[in-house]
């Protein structure tokens, strides 16, 4: 296993990490013997970063760690789950669902606790009721160990939270389609640059960058001199960074798992030759090829005064066009229809007052590209997964 240094506190953590948010499912919940088997046995590989979060699995998926890592194991990692700021009112809000989270995951500490899903809004909301305050106070009572924040907003305000506080890792959606997405290359270097570990999210885009390629990708993977698969090609590319800590992989399959592992071995920082960075070049060329709206997430158009998210908008239709599952895509878009994940990014609620447009350095007709946003995404499909979206976002509440 390749280990990389978290540069405010030394430890070392391995470059591959277990997110818990895809596990093995049996039944409508989790396939618990299959699921503690993959997870100890990657633990027995030498994995030592596991990362959960209240909605994976409905809230099911941190109690399952509690009794996935009995007989010794939680002692062999750190453990990284977060804070939901869509479930916390109050101040008081955040003891209590750490405290609900400690017991949930039988342990009396988090090694790696996270504000989940920060973007703007958020964000705002979460340091106006006193959040830093409140992380100064959990590590003073060692029931959290290192503070950090997941993001999911744009790069200005990624370097004011950055700058905000004593941070010792954050956690960014990285790979190699978004490099200029959220905080994008330049956030992941502007972190480094102040010692923050970096943990990367999503470093198949959903799966987008493994599952069924474009023939043009596959073409392209095909004629490199190097034969690996397209995951293992999009998780070198991020291994590659000499910034990025921990690469979070949301793993569920034997093979995948061993895949992962001995790929990541031998994916040091820099390891990719000049060749190797053209297959992948000319891969993402393809997928952006694909792309509608040709949107970089800089957020210049923002704040929309009617509320509308509109990079993320531009995201989630991206996404929907460039291949992998319309499941998953829309199912992202039913998350942001209720501003789960920070501002909401219903189309809908534009207003074609066309201040946004005028502040784009793209050109991009936003209102009109929104309205088509609206008709491929927000229809009764979309809806009909609210309610399921709804029940795993309201999980933090039970105990
Ligand atoms: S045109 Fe629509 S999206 Fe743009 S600022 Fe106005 S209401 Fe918001
Ligand atoms: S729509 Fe334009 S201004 Fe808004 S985030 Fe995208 S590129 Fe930037």
């Amino acid at each position: 296993m390749q280990y990389r240094l978290v540069p405010k506190n030394g430890d070392t953590l391995s470059a591959l990490g277990f997110g818990a948010m895809r596990l093995p499912s049996k039944r409508m919940g989790i396939d618990e013997e299959r699921a503690t088997q993959q997870i100890r046995s990657a633990i027995d590989s030498g994995v030592n970063y596991i990362d959960t979060a209240v909605p994976y699995h409905s809230g099911e998926s941190e109690r399952f760690l509690g009794r996935a890592l009995k007989d010794g194991y939680r002692e062999k990692v750190k453990l990284a789950t977060k804070l939901p700021p869509w479930g916390v009112k109050t101040r008081e809000d955040m003891d209590r669902i750490l405290d609900i989270q400690l017991k949930k995951l039988q342990t009396d500490h988090i090694d790696y606790y996270l504000l989940h899903s920060l973007d703007a809004n958020h964000w705002k909301k979460m340091h106006g009721l006193g959040v830093l305050e409140f992380l100064d106070a959990a590590k003073a009572s060692g029931k959290i160990i290192n503070a950090g924040f997941s993001f999911h907003g744009d790069r200005k305000t990624f370097k004011e939270i950055i700058d905000a506080y004593d941070w010792i890792f954050c956690q960014i959606q990285y790979n190699f389609l978004d490099e200029m997405n959220q905080a994008g290359t330049e956030g992941l270097q502007y972190a480094a640059s102040k010692n923050i570990a970096v943990m990367v999210m999503e470093p198949l885009r959903g799966g987008m960058l493994a599952g069924k390629l474009p023939k043009d990708v596959e073409e392209i993977y095909d004629r490199a001199k190097t034969k690996r698969s397209a995951a293992e090609w999009a998780l070198r590319w991020v291994w590659n960074h000499p910034e990025v800590t921990v690469v979070l992989s949301g793993m569920n399959d034997e093979k995948h798992i061993a895949e992962n592992i001995k790929a990541c071995e031998t994916a040091l920082p820099g390891s990719m030759s000049t060749g190797e960075l053209a297959t992948v070049k000319a891969v993402a060329a393809v997928y952006n090829r694909l792309i509608k709206v040709g949107c970089t997430g800089c957020a210049y158009c923002m704040p929309c005064p009617f509320g509308v998210n509109i990079p993320q908008n531009f995201f989630i239709y991206n996404s929907y066009h460039m291949g992998g599952s319309r499941l998953f895509t829309r199912g992202m878009y039913g998350i942001s229809l209720m501003g789960a994940m920070g501002t909401k990014a219903d189309a809908s609620l534009c207003q074609n007052c066309g201040k946004c447009a005028k502040a784009c350095p793209q050109k991009i007709a936003i209102p009109e590209e929104l309205r088509k946003v609206r008709g491929t995404l927000g229809g009764l499909r979309t809806k009909l997964m609210i309610p399921l979206v709804k029940m795993i976002f309201s999980a933090e509440i039970k105990e």
